[in-house]
């Protein structure tokens, strides 16, 4: 490709809108273009990137003999309604009516539709396992699109689907995609760690690990143990519980806290440590008020709170809700005398205590009086109140125990590539995708998803690979390999030189572009490291006079000089053995 036909548009500045690297650089480099919050185009370098993700994702699953097909984008309501997703999936699901006033969804996920197409077409356990996948656009109507590819509302997704005869066929395709998944990871040039983690609205309790790619920008909060090799979401990890040495029991006091609100004023002001405190967060869920009770030194994670109640929804109660349960202030809440439902706005709610594992271990803890500006002293578990359950129902933080092996947990921030699911029979049940096994008898298919981010995984790749000049490409996805530029475009000798190596490249199946364009040699070096290609060849009168030319490798930032005669065969064995240490 010569570049003056190339349409990669680069830019000088960094566009004020982008706050991650790889949304300015994507942006400055020419690869995409915003046309709305959170949809873009793919200009020809970032196509040709996607391109290489989706072919090596493609060579993974066809390995693993995953078939390929393309399923609707446009699904109708109706699967959706069977599922029981069409409420649950909330405004993130891009709705839209037909002509006729027909209900259809933009698909953010496909387990519906692909159920359909199995329930309709396989019945025997003869034609299991089977393992169906796509690539293609997938649409969510997501709260904050940013980062530019990381967070889009359109974006490229490969989902796929597995139907097995039990439980055991299942543990091996998901094996299966946990492997191709490392190697598809490990071929992009990517830094990455598996974790546990939440199934969230995809659902399934079968278990679930997402691909998280080590990044600071990443959205995602990991937990991770070096002396073991457990590692989790937060919003997963499991919390071990410290508990503190046993005191007798002392008499319940209240005691005035006027105007004292957070757990550290409180601590100051009562010369208690927060750990010996009560932290009291009213919910309101479908089905109910939960007031959820953890350490005053801990916090509360929602989801596993949200899981082990069941619901869709849960947010923390308004301050009226508050108001009536506990008859005080916000901020006085407690377990202690707290009523067992409570009439809001004439409709009678009930309300459920939930304490974290470690409250029931405080002996003479401080917790809200449910009068305002009142705390009680020495309250235990058992003689002043009783939760209703009792779970790990907090955040793991680093430093802590691991849950596996006591070591002291790290932290890190992780960007999501990709998730494999256990579903089990969810979809096959809800929508009824049975197959008769050996005793011709019928039995629901056990299924399992699995989802990589074909664009995420390209602004992840820019992430980790990147300096102050550009992108640093990976060679197995980088847009180009070469570049070849002729330090003046209107000196004859050094074009006719650029000219036959470019030539060779491309002979030897080497991807090149040729930088035929009249810029001065600053500009094109410039776009050259800001493009990320893998290596520039660079031919200078100095250095032609000897027959050589200068080969820059963008990664290590090292430059050799070569024979003119040979340059092409030398860089098009550095290319593939690159590639080949990838795969
Ligand atoms: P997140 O937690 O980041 O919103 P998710 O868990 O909802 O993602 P999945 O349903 O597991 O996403 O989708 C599979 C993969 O699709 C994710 O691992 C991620 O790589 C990609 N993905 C999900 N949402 C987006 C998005 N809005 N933009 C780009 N890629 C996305
Ligand atoms: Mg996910």
């Amino acid at each position: 490709m010569k570049a003056s036909q190339l349409l990669s548009p680069t830019l000088r500045e960094t566009p004020a809108e982008a706050e991650v690297i790889s949304h300015q650089l994507l942006l400055r480099a020419g690869f995409i273009r915003k046309s709305a919050a959170g949809v873009y185009t793919y200009l020809p370098l970032a196509q040709r990137v996607l391109k290489k993700i989706s072919d090596i994702v493609r060579q993974e699953m066809d390995r693993e003999d995953g078939q390929e097909i393309t399923l609707p984008i446009i699904q109708p309501a109706e699967l959706w309604q069977e599922s029981g997703r069409w409420n649950v999936y909330g405004d993130e699901l891009f709705r839209l009516k037909d002509r006729h006033g027909r209900d259809f969804a933009l698909g953010p996920t496909h387990e519906e539709i692909i159920t359909d197409i199995v329930r309709g077409e396989v019945h025997s356990y003869k034609q299991l396992p089977l393992l169906l996948y796509q690539i293609a656009n997938k649409y969510r109507d997501e709260r904050r699109p940013r980062f530019g590819l990381m967070r889009g509302r359109e974006f490229i997704m490969k989902d796929l689907y597995s139907f097995d005869r039990d439980e055991e066929g299942l543990a091996v395709s998901y094996k299966k995609m946990y492997d191709a998944y490392s190697r598809i990871f490990t071929r992009c040039g990517l830094k990455f760690r598996p974790v546990e983690a939440d199934a969230g609205a995809i659902g399934g309790t079968g278990g679930t690990h997402e691909f998280m790619v080590i990044a600071d920008s990443g959205e995602a909060d990991i937990v991770y143990c070096d002396a073991c090799d457990y590692a989790a979401n937060v919003e997963k990890a499991e919390a071990k519980a410290s508990i503190g040495a046993k005191e007798t029991a002392l008499e319940l006091e209240d005691v005035s806290t006027p105007a004292v609100k957070t757990i550290d004023e409180l601590a100051s002001f009562l010369g208690v440590s927060p750990e010996k405190m009560i932290k009291t967060l009213v919910y309101r869920t479908e089905k109910g008020l939960v007031a959820a009770l953890v350490r005053g030194d801990r916090q509360l994670n929602e989801i596993k709170l949200q899981n082990l109640v069941d619901t869709v929804q849960l947010h923390l109660a308004d301050d009226e809700t508050v108001r009536l349960l506990t008859g005080a202030a916000v901020g006085f809440a407690g377990p202690v005398y707290l009523p067992k439902s409570v009439c809001v706005q004439g409709e009678e709610i009930t309300v459920k205590i939930i304490a974290d594992e470690e409250v029931i271990h405080i002996s003479n803890a401080v917790t809200g009086a449910n009068k305002t500006d009142f705390h009680f002293r020495n309250v235990n578990h058992g003689r002043d109140f009783t939760p209703d359950q009792v779970a790990d129902i907090r955040l793991a933080e680093p430093g802590e125990p691991c849950p596996r092996c006591d070591a002291a947990l790290k932290s890190a921030r992780g960007i999501e590539v990709g998730q494999v699911f256990k579903l089990g029979t969810k979809y096959s049940k809800a929508l009824g995708a049975n197959f008769l096994d050996e005793n011709g008898k019928s039995r629901e298919m056990v299924m399992g998803c699995y989802g990589i981010g074909v664009s995420r995984t390209m602004a992840a790749a820019v992430e980790q690979n990147y300096d102050e000049n550009g992108i640093i490409w990976p060679v197995s996805i980088a847009p180009y390999h070469v570049v070849v530029v002729p330090v003046s475009s209107k000196d004859e000798e050094q074009v006719k030189a650029a000219e036959k190596i470019y030539q060779e490249l491309k002979d030897l199946g080497v991807e090149a572009v040729l930088d035929d364009r009249n810029e001065r040699p600053g500009v094109k070096f410039k776009d050259a490291d800001l493009i990320g290609y893998p290596v520039r060849i660079t031919i200078g009168p100095k250095t032609l006079a000897e027959n050589k030319v200068e080969v820059f490798v963008r990664q290590q930032g090292q430059t050799t000089l070569e024979a003119i005669d040979s340059v092409a065969q030398g860089v098009a064995g550095l290319i593939n053995q690159e590639v080949a240490c990838l795969s």
